[in-house]
């Protein structure tokens, strides 16, 4: 069964805001990328529904849903609400889709989940991936968790071993947590260790239903490999699960504004492919990721693996035309080198693994 991809215009034109990080274009930049590269067949593209409040409270609080629309209805928030549920706080803005937006990539997730239950396969919904969003609360940029529903409508299908690998710059804390007590979903997240939310310590094992591997500062791919091939691939092979997904998060990569991990879009593309046929069931989200250019890239590429298509050297001209469109108001915008325009895949970025990964990797607890 050939992939499918979920998106929606809804993401075009929608910012968190002038100074937030969130101004950049991401998901309609990756659609238009994997477009101009011809890799879109319209039968196999599905515009996301928007998940009911009805869906989006098998996680999350009836009052906490309510003031989410309440704060789009009104595009302002009360005090009450910002002190209970972050909104309009903690860099969670109220924004003009507030509500619609982390709705529709929630419902996405949850069909991508229900699509694969009975055939199996592999759906790519780049809109996905908000990790930090709580049950009562919005945190880290995220209002809804989509990648805790789409992993509750599996559980809810009666799927009963499911592994969800977060490759982020960010721990995964809300999907962790989410499952703390749930034997029928394990996590795994590769982040960087000394950064925001600051949880998600190699000792921290949630019960042991997860495994972190906080990087350090500068990891490159070779990081990311040691930690693929010693750390997550023997997990999947002691846990054999019905069903995988993937945060891909662009944010581990070298240009991006909000971490110091020092990859390239090929240790994003590495994790995809080692992982896209190792469950009869494969869901890759997006999630964070700062510099416009790097997510695209990084997203677009992944779609292509997902199809066995290689990226080409050079990008056809339609192509480069939508990168060069792009304007950045960053340190990294005022310069940007040329292979950002002219090609998909960064050149690898290797190094000797880090002290850090090396101790990671060296008692791996072995997993039940
Ligand atoms: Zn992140």
């Amino acid at each position: 069964m050939p992939p499918l991809l979920i998106g929606s215009e809804i993401y075009r034109r929608s910012t968190y805001g002038p100074k937030h990080p969130l101004a950049i274009p991401r998901v309609s930049t990756a659609l238009d990328l994997i477009r101009a590269l011809g890799w879109m067949d319209p039968a196999r593209y599905l515009d996301s529904p928007m998940a009911s409040v009805e869906e989006l409270i098998r996680f999350h609080t009836p009052e906490y849903v309510a003031a989410l629309r309440r704060a789009e209805a009104s595009q302002t928030v009360d005090p009450a609400d910002r002190d209970r549920h972050r909104i309009g706080a903690d860099g969670n803005p109220v924004y003009r889709e507030i509500f619609r937006r982390p709705a529709t990539s929630a419902g996405g997730v949850m069909l991508a989940a229900r699509l694969t239950v009975a055939r199996g396969g592999i759906v790519h919904v780049p809109g996905g991936g908000t990790h930090h969003g709580r049950a009562d609360r919005a945190s880290g940029f995220c209002y809804v968790n989509d990648a805790v529903l789409g992993l509750l409508s599996w559980l809810d299908a009666g799927l009963t071993n499911i592994l969800y690998v977060d490759i982020d710059a960010h721990h995964g804390d809300g999907v962790q947590d989410a499952f703390h007590d749930e034997a029928r979903v394990f996590t795994v997240s590769v982040h960087e260790g000394r950064r925001w939310p600051f949880t998600g310590a190699a000792a921290d094992v949630a019960g042991g239903q997860a495994r972190n591997f906080p990087l350090a500062e500068g990891a490159s791919d070779s990081d990311m490999l040691a930690v693929l091939e010693h750390g997550i691939l023997p997990i999947v092979d002691a846990l054999r699960p019905q069903a995988i997904m993937l945060q891909c998060g662009a944010d581990a990569i070298l240009e991006d504004p909000l971490s110091r991990l020092g990859m390239s879009n090929q240790a994003h593309w590495a994790v995809v492919r080692a992982l896209m046929r190792a469950a009869p069931r494969f869901v890759l989200l997006g999630g964070g990721g700062y510099n416009p250019w790097s997510v695209a890239r990084c997203w677009a590429g992944a779609w292509g693996i997902l199809n066995g298509l290689e990226p080409p050297d050079r990008l056809p001209e339609p192509a480069e035309a939508v990168l060069r469109a792009l304007t950045f108001h960053r340190a990294a915008g005022r310069n940007p080198p040329e292979h950002w325009f002219t090609t998909l895949a960064d050149a690898p970025r290797q190094g000797p693994l880090q002290e850090e990964t090396l101790a990671l990797l060296q008692n791996p607890l072995p997993v039940a």
